[in-house]
């Protein structure tokens, strides 16, 4: 499917079968909020597992938490994201449409990278197997030029931002010649910085009411508690706070679903070192990183790293893992070698002792901090538009099949009755009743064997058993496959050992 179909499909599938819902849609939605449907709850909390397993419970040295969303005010003074959290917006005066400058910017470089993309397929497909990628990248005239352009105009912007020449920023625009999307005119205001925070009051009249944020990132609730789980988890350094929570950020531009949301979910996770030790672990979090999103079978060439040329107010080193959505390589998750920015001004602007006494160095200290930070949302996304395929079938029907990694789909097998009689839902049931304690289980009766196989492709389940009349004689059942369509005569035991082997974590994850 083209990216512009596939991402419309995305949107109207996730829908129609339960997956994701614009939030209080009777009253037209809101913009940029999402609720998620039956299946995509189940989906949302595989991931969410797939990741706690791979950070908290294989790794005897990171710890969980659970920190609130509300937060006591000074936190967000001394994170920074009173005075920094901002975007830069800009607006176009004929369409009134309003754009976060930078993003232009690097849509502008994603259009380059797609012409060095078409060249690519272009010369593989004329050179054939002797087609040398890299050195094709390297050395084609054409690519090299729009490589070059491209690293040029991100290299300014970042220079820009960082020095927060906002009037660069909007030259650069201008220079490139980028027009409004919806107007197709170049007739742009001036950049200005916005803050992304949500404002809202604690306490029950207005004189007294305290200003509060809702938190735009879960980090800072790790920050602040660093020395409680130290103390009273006895955690040695290095080790590793982890958590999964809600954050809120009142986007300039929310589109691209759930890609960017005003109120999403975060799975982050800081790692405090001793200062001095943080290119290695940076270094390793990136691999190990990179290798658990591997692990999800998604396709290697769909991740790339982008380091950032831009530096947050509280890092040393930083880059993205992008994944290639329907509209392009975009961020999935971020690592940050955060240094000992975060404890230090919480030190400072809470007068207390942020400190770990190293006893082989013999010295206390405040740790240095690596994060690794990534959007439940997005990785939903990711996961469910790279899964849903359009397949055209030997007898030239077609299907519609969502290939979600088996360990995360929402259900692992359905059991169906082949007919509606002679006993079979009976023994269908009880399939279930003794399916269930292990594994998510659907039961369908309703309508041809055929189309109920087709209902869990688009569904996502990597397994159908189907109990028929020769189950009635010798217990056993077919067992269908949801990639290869293929079927095979097992016993309910048999078939139940394949499938909890198949979406079993240990067979994902034992690898990384
Ligand atoms: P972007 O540049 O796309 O705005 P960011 O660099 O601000 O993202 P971080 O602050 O590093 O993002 O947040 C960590 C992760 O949280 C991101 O990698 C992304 O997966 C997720 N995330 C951030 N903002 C949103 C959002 N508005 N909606 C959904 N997920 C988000």
């Amino acid at each position: 499917m083209a990216n512009q179909e596939l991402f419309k499909k995305v949107l109207s599938h996730a829908k129609e079968y339960g997956f994701v819902f614009p939030s209080s849609e009777i009253y037209d939605g809101l913009s940029a909020v999402y609720d998620y449907g039956q299946q995509g709850v189940a989906l949302k909390k595989n991931l969410r597992d797939y990741w706690w397993k791979a950070m908290v419970q294989l790794n005897d040295n990171i710890v969980g938490l659970d920190a609130a969303i509300l937060m006591h005010p000074t936190t967000w003074k001394a994170s920074g994201h009173v005075d920094a959290f901002n975007d830069p917006l800009i607006d176009n005066k004929d369409s009134k449409k309003r754009y976060r400058a930078d993003v232009l910017v690097e849509d502008y470089v994603g259009k380059l990278d797609t012409k060095i993309e078409k060249e690519v397929k272009k010369a593989a497909k004329r050179f054939g197997d002797a087609f040398d990628k890299a050195q094709f990248l390297s050395t084609n005239p054409r690519v090299v030029g729009y490589k070059e352009k491209g690293d040029a105009i991100l290299k300014r912007l970042g220079k820009s931002l960082e020095k927060e020449d906002l009037a660069d920023v909007k030259s650069l625009i201008e220079e490139l010649e980028i027009v409004c999307p919806v107007s197709g005119s170049k007739n742009w205001t001036e950049v200005k910085q916005f803050n992304l925070m949500f404002g809202t009051k604690l306490g029950a009249s207005a004189e007294s009411a305290t200003e509060l944020y809702l938190r735009p990132e879960t980090a800072q609730g790790i920050f602040v508690n660093f020395l409680n789980v130290q103390k009273t988890g006895r955690m040695k350094l290095p080790f590793g706070i982890a958590q999964t929570g809600k954050a809120f950020r009142n986007e300039i531009v929310a589109r691209q679903f759930i890609f960017r949301m005003r109120e999403f979910e975060q799975m982050e996770m800081q790692f405090f070192i001793p200062p001095g030790t943080q290119k290695e672990w940076y270094a390793h979090w990136k691999e190990t990183r990179l290798k658990w999103h591997h692990s999800l079978g998604l396709g290697e060439d769909n991740y790339r790293f982008h380091d950032h040329e831009k530096l947050a107010h509280y890092a040393d080193a930083a880059c993205d893992i992008e994944f290639k959505f329907p509209f392009g390589f975009k961020e999935l998750e971020g690592i940050h070698s955060r240094t000992d920015f975060d404890l230090s001004s919480h030190e400072e602007f809470s007068g207390k002792k942020l400190q770990y006494f190293d006893p082989e160095r013999q010295e206390n200290y405040v740790p240095y901090v690596l994060e690794t930070s990534i959007g439940l949302d997005r990785l939903f996304l990711a996961v469910f538009s790279n899964s849903l395929q359009e397949e055209t079938l030997e007898d030239g029907s077609s299907r519609t099949v969502l290939r979600l990694p088996a360990v995360v789909a929402p259900t692992k097998v359905a059991v169906l009755p082949l007919v509606k009689k002679d006993g079979l839902p009976d023994i269908a049931k009880s399939f279930v009743d003794e399916l269930k304690w292990d594994m998510t289980v659907a039961y369908d009766e309703k309508d041809a064997v055929g189309r109920r196989y087709r209902r869990q492709d688009a569904l996502g389940t990597p397994f159908c058993i189907t109990v028929d009349h020769q189950t009635l004689e010798d217990q056993t059942v077919t067992i269908r496959y949801r990639d290869s369509m293929a079927q095979e005569r097992l016993t309910l035991p048999e078939a139940k050992a394949k499938i909890n082997a198949a979406v079993s974590f240990q067979n994902w994850l034992g690898d990384i």
